[in-house]
């Protein structure tokens, strides 16, 4: 007879700090929505901002922010995808408030074939980018004795989601087409809102106003988060912001009117001087100078921290500024160290690489980019750290001593 063998039950996760982090400001982004809101209602007082959290929540975390937002008041929510509108379903119902277990939520890429029964099981609803979409939603709302809430998505100039010129027509001629679903918002999307100057925000514009006046019904909504700076005009009824709640400028060229929401972590792992070799990372890229100090950081490419930023900008550790060195790794990022007091850097260190020294758009310049993308790439290694506004360290900063390691006993 052999030995029964029985495996050790693990962790959940490892219970150490981890080695870089996310802190977002659960503060700064219902700020930032009640900003938006205030610019809408200013014109109208009955308008609503809306939360877009596709590519789970711009990357910060769609669990974290969905219910952050719903909490700031959005009235509705979007993702792109029906596995996104699951997950936030999920998060929607852990809320303490059962007033937000079913605040709607709309999938943006509408519903194919063979989803419905998801569709209705996380209590989710289509925006409608055609006649097939809106075919299968009219089926399920026969099937369960009733049209069925969703978003009528009409194209005004993206060439991209949402009926086209003839589906448009189509409706437009026989809107009894829409009998069998029940329309709770008619939306369309901006190509060029953050070009104010571009004649085709005016076009959009007029052809919602045709779309409005020929199939709207439920609430009308244009505007993502720059065409909310476009005036009054665009606003509608339903702001549909994402990246704007998240702290990126809606208004590149102009001052940031948002509050910046994400600050990005990582731990030093190693300091070294630099005596004989003259070059520091892959590509000898950097050249050091004997007696360079460095420091590498637990950070790199694998995380979203662009290669194509290499060797631009600075880290802040312990409020002193470092420069970014050489080539970005795949885990690691190398800063020079020279000037900073021998004391403050050692491993275990914290290095922030965006925060008020360098926000997510100055990294995005850096990296030729948008900040969309800097949000959006940001890893699944990192902890995702909700945070207050006031609240200013989340893990313990510093070396652990040898005394702080206890040996479980024998
Ligand atoms: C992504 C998206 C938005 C939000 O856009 P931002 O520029 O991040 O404000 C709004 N509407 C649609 C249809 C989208 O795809």
């Amino acid at each position: 007879m052999s030995t029964p063998v029985t495996t050790p039950v693990l962790p959940a996760a490892p219970a150490a700090p981890p080695p870089a982090w996310i802190e977002i400001d659960l503060d700064a982004l219902a700020e930032n929505h009640a900003r938006l809101t205030g610019l809408m209602r200013a014109h109208n007082p009955a308008a609503e901002v809306a939360g877009v959290i596709k590519a789970d929540g711009y990357g910060l975390g769609a669990d974290i922010v969905g219910p952050a937002l719903a909490r700031a008041g959005a009235p509705a929510l979007f993702v792109a995808h029906l596995s996104e509108g699951a997950a936030l379903r999920r998060a929607l119902r852990a809320d303490p408030d059962p007033a937000r277990h079913a605040l709607p939520v709309y999938i943006l890429n509408g519903m194919a074939e063979g989803e419905r029964a998801d569709f209705l099981a996380f209590d989710l609803r289509p925006v409608l980018n055609g006649p097939d979409d809106l075919d299968r939603w009219t089926r399920a709302g026969q099937a369960q004795g009733g049209p069925l809430p969703a978003a009528l998505h009409i194209d005004t100039g993206m060439s991209r989601l949402g009926f086209d010129e003839a589906g448009f027509k189509a409706l437009a001629t026989d809107p009894a087409r829409l009998g069998g679903v029940d329309i709770r918002i008619t939306m369309s999307h901006l190509a060029c809102a953050d070009d104010p100057a571009h004649p085709l925000n005016r076009r959009q514009l007029d052809r919602f106003r045709a779309v409005a006046a020929a199939v709207g019904r439920g609430r009308l909504s244009l505007a993502n988060s720059s065409g909310l700076f476009l005036g009054p005009d665009f606003h509608f009824d339903l702001g549909r912001p994402g990246v704007a709640l998240y702290g990126v400028n809606p208004v590149p060229g102009r001052p940031n009117p948002m509050v910046p929401v994400v600050r990005l972590k990582a731990r030093v792992l190693q300091v070294r001087t630099i005596d004989s070799f003259e070059s520091v990372g892959y590509g000898a890229a950097a050249r050091a100078r004997p007696g360079m100090r460095v420091a590498t950081l637990a950070i790199g490419y694998a995380d979203g921290w662009p290669w194509s930023a290499a060797g631009k900008g600075e880290v802040v550790i312990a409020s002193h500024r470092a420069p970014i060195l050489g080539r970005v790794s795949m885990d690691l990022v190398t800063v020079d160290v020279s000037t900073l007091p021998e004391q403050l850097i050692h491993g275990g260190a914290v290095a922030e690489l965006i925060g008020d020294h360098r926000d997510v758009d100055a990294l995005a310049k850096d990296a030729g980019t948008i900040g969309y993308e800097i949000l959006t790439r940001l890893g699944r290694r990192y902890a995702r750290q909700p945070m207050a506004s006031g609240q200013t360290q989340v893990y313990p900063i510093g070396v652990p001593t040898p005394q702080t390691e206890v040996d479980p006993a024998p």
